[in-house]
């Protein structure tokens, strides 16, 4: 893995489209939400003016952005409000993607949600442990203040499906199948591209098929992804700014970004 900076114009001149993990990657990590009964509450965070601004510019350079998370539409549609018009949303781990105000479904998973479901929830009963379902259509997300045994048994006795925790919850997807790389292939037939004409860059384990599926896999946290360039976690800047100013820069290969 090389630092963003080595990163050549050359190699820069075949992107047409650059993919966004959201959490860690264009806004900070981390999730608030709290279930009591039926009444679920949880903070929406929204990208920062400067994020606005560079992902404008990029749209203006003629760049197709795509923002690939384990969200939910509704929070993204939320969160990234101000620039709907320049960018295309593939949610829940690559299930369906917005673009335009029209939706593409990538995969049917009702029937292994109704089969998982009620399971995951009898477990959550007076458990202490587990904040809280996200409301999600076609993923299960289950927020835990720490790992789960039962949450993990569960599913793991099921050889449809699979679990991968992020630090803060655990999303319970269809076994090899319901994967980020899954929106991105819909998503370069949708704009007619080939791998090496996309970016991708994420911060975390849910996002390993998806830069393997791109041709240029950007990571955002060395410790947990492998990319042909790496962007530090930290620091002043987000990962999605940090590599914004350097594809923005008009010096290109020798401008002073670390
Ligand atoms: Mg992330």
């Amino acid at each position: 893995m090389k630092p963003l900076n080595k990163i050549s114009k050359k190699e820069l001149n075949q992107i047409k489209m650059i993919v966004f993990d959201v959490d860690g990657v264009l806004v900070q990590r981390g999730t608030k939400i709290k279930q009591t009964g039926h009444i679920t509450t949880f903070n929406t965070k929204v990208i920062a003016p400067r994020q606005i601004e560079q992902i404008k510019k990029l749209h203006q350079k003629g760049f197709l952005i795509n923002i690939s998370s384990g969200r939910g539409l509704y929070m993204l549609q939320e969160m990234f409000r101000e620039i709907l018009p320049f960018v295309s949303l593939t949610y829940e781990c690559g299930s369906a993607t917005w673009y335009q105000g029209k939706i593409y479904q990538h995969i049917n998973s009702f029937q292994y949600v109704q089969k998982i479901l009620p399971k995951l929830k009898r477990v959550a009963e007076r458990n202490e442990n587990i904040k809280g379902f996200e409301p999600k259509e076609f993923i299960i997300t289950v927020h835990c203040k720490k790992r789960d045994k039962k949450i993990e048994t569960v599913v793991r006795k099921d050889k449809d499906f699979c679990t991968i925790w992020n630090g803060e919850a655990y999303d319970v997807l269809i076994k090899k199948r319901q994967t980020k790389a899954l929106g991105l292939k819909h998503a370069m037939k949708i704009f007619k591209l080939k791998k090496q004409n996309v970016m991708a860059i994420g911060d975390n384990y849910n996002d390993y098929e998806l830069l393997q599926a791109s041709g240029m896999p950007i990571s955002a946290d060395k410790s947990r992804l492998k990319g042909k360039f790496y962007v530090p976690l930290k620091g002043k800047f987000l990962p999605a700014d940090k590599l914004m100013q350097k594809i923005l820069s008009p010096i290109g290969d020798n401008d002073l970004i670390g």
